[in-house]
């Protein structure tokens, strides 16, 4: 829990959304916050697309840039609200002739194109259930997730559609349409295009209860088989509390979301909060290229950039001298989610990006950030920050199987500075799941005593800072310790050597588990005996007991395609034991 103060504080202090962290935890009510929203007229409900685009095509926002599209090639199309709103009301209404009812779902396998944003919002006009998936799924991930949601429409494009989903179409029976970008049909596709073109832009949202389903998420799949979670149209009202206390967003914006529209960060941050603001939400269509990244965030003059650790261990990896060709003055706050972010990376941003890397935390299951470093507040290099206003989190004291211990339906909480204990969260926020969809029985084990629990292990120190300790089910247990991967990843990437780090346990007769490494290196250092040697003793020096026994080099370590190393899988390859579920495993270039 040790953490190095960061040379300057946090620069956004004076003028930043959340500046009084106290008071604001104090004053808060989710009730209050609900009057920066609109709700639907004539008090008909609450409805995530009308809070996104309706309801500022309707005010001064009107000719605001809402989305500003780079493609491939670096061309920049613009859409207003209007036109968003537009484009997203002929949807809903094709949906209509279509067939597609409230309730049904509708699926999406695209990449960053605009079609993406009007199929999300007009699904959600129309009360579909959306739910998007990565476009690099193959089709077998792609046929599974279809079939355990029930798709009643997909929309895709051409290509795709050729390469993974015209061989299982027979075997989604649900699936009515298949609609593809273009102009074109093709056997069994409809094209997009013309049908948009004939629907009526003007579609009025119906009644729209706040609790009626919305968006249907699947889990990254790192521990284990993906799991469906359910969110509501209320979501929205933590959208867009969480993007401005956490994420320091406001309506004059250009915000940057580079994750994948197939993860919950690519929906509630990626399309919603932003748009909810009435800020310019900027998407790129290309893939991950550190010029190319640094050319986006200067040009489009991106204000707040939400990124991912392991991208930004990837911009490490390519230098400061490429950082320093690009004007990045725009630049007010930069936030991580997804994985722990490596006290290395949020210096590395203060020195290199001239801000620091705000961590947060939140899962697919909380629907928004619920742990996050402010922007006004000191950024504790390595901890994930402290609980927002409105969400009550807490540590949960541990049974010998790693997760929170549950006698007669009680649990007991954690008090002490320092102690080590599930992370859990007092259910009520409005982007909390409902429901695993399908799988009801194990929604409900996931809460005990008035406790959502999240299979994250988590310490807490003094001033209520959090700090990750590791997954429940990547905790290694070696000679009475307990050694969170997390804090020994973080060690070695200390030593210049290492890009990246990932870390598990190996059963050991005498120990239990020994720690074992496996190590990405920079390039320019050759992977030798002596450097392991090097290695092995810088992590006894830096971690002693816990330090890892054994370290070999890996120079593709297996992530999810959200961008999280695969512990699970390390250590089944390790120990050769069946590999799981690897629906979500990034294919290795
Ligand atoms: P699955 O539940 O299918 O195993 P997953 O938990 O990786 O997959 P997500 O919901 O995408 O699926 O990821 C949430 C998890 O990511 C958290 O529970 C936590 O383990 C990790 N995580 C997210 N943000 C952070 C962070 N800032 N620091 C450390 N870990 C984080
Ligand atoms: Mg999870």
């Amino acid at each position: 829990m040790s953490w190095t103060p960061i040379g300057k504080p946090a620069p956004v202090r004076e003028n930043a959304n959340l500046t009084d962290y106290a008071a604001a935890r104090r004053d808060f009510s989710w009730e209050a916050e609900r009057r920066g929203l609109s709700g639907l007229p004539g008090g008909h409900g609450l409805n995530i697309a009308y809070e996104a685009v309706d309801r500022h095509a309707r005010g001064p926002r009107r000719d605001h840039v809402a989305l500003r599209w780079v493609d491939r090639h670096d061309r920049v199309t613009e859409y207003t609200y209007r036109e968003l709103a537009e484009r997203s009301g002929r949807f809903a209404s094709l949906l209509g002739q279509l067939g597609v009812r409230r309730g049904d779902r509708v699926f999406t396998l695209l990449g960053r194109v605009p079609e993406l944003y009007v199929v999300v919002l007009g699904a959600l006009k129309a009360g579909c259930v959306v739910s998007p998936l990565f476009s690099a799924f193959g089709p077998e991930p792609v046929r599974q997730r279809l079939n355990l949601g029930g798709a009643a429409l997909l929309v895709t494009t051409p290509e795709l559609h050729r390469r993974k989903v015209a061989g299982i179409r027979d075997s989604v029976p649900s699936l009515r349409h298949v609609l593809v970008t273009g102009d074109e049909d093709g056997p069994g596709t409809s094209a997009l295009s013309p049908a948009l073109a004939a629907a009526s832009p003007d579609f009025e949202i119906g009644p729209t209860a706040p609790e009626d389903p919305a968006l249907l998420h699947f889990t990254s799949g790192t521990t284990g088989t993906p799991k469906g979670a359910l969110h509501v149209h209320e979501a929205v009202l933590a959208h867009y509390v969480t993007a401005r206390h956490a994420l320091d967003l406001r309506p004059t914006d250009v915000f940057w979301c580079t994750a994948d529209p197939g993860w919950v960060t690519g929906t509630s941050y990626g399309v919603i909060a932003p748009l909810a603001h009435g800020a310019t939400l900027v998407s790129d269509e290309g893939e991950f290229d550190a010029r190319r990244w640094y050319s986006v965030l200067a040009a489009q003059r991106v204000s707040v950039w939400y990124t991912a650790p392991t991208a930004l261990r990837m911009l490490m990896r390519h230098g400061a001298d490429t950082a320093s060709g690009y004007d990045l003055t725009a630049l007010r706050f930069i936030a991580s989610v997804g994985e722990p972010l490596n006290p290395e990376a949020v210096v590395w941003g203060q020195e290199v990006l001239g801000r620091p890397v705000h961590d947060n935390w939140w899962q697919t299951e909380t629907g928004a950030i619920m742990i996050a470093n402010f922007a006004a507040e000191e950024v504790r290099p390595g901890s994930m920050g402290r609980p927002l206003p409105g969400i009550e989190a807490g540590l949960l004291q541990r049974g010998p199987d790693g997760r929170a211990l549950v006698t007669d339906g009680r649990v007991r909480e954690l008090t002490g500075a320092g102690e080590e204990g599930e992370l859990a969260l007092r259910p009520g926020w409005p982007s909390m799941f409902r429901d695993y969809w399908g799988d009801r029985e194990r929604y409900e084990k996931s809460f005990s005593d008035g406790w959502y629990l999240t299979g994250d292990i988590a310490r807490r120190d003094a001033d209520g800072y959090y700090w990750f300790v590791g997954r429940a089910d990547d905790v290694i247990k070696s000679a009475g310790h307990l050694v969170g991967p997390f804090e020994v990843e973080s060690a070695l990437m200390a030593h210049p050597a290492v890009a990246e780090a990932g870390v598990v346990g190996k059963p050991d007769p005498v120990a239990g588990e020994l720690v074992k490494a496996f190590v990405t290196l920079h390039e320019g250092y050759p992977p030798t005996e002596e450097l392991r040697l090097d290695l092995l003793a810088f992590g006894r020096r830096a971690l002693g007991a816990v330090a890892p026994k054994e370290i070999a080099f890996d120079q593709h370590l297996p992530h999810t395609r959200s961008g999280k190393v695969m512990r699970r899988l390390l250590r089944a390859r390790e120990l050769g034991l069946p590999e799981g579920d690897l629906s979500t495993l990034e294919s290795v270039p």
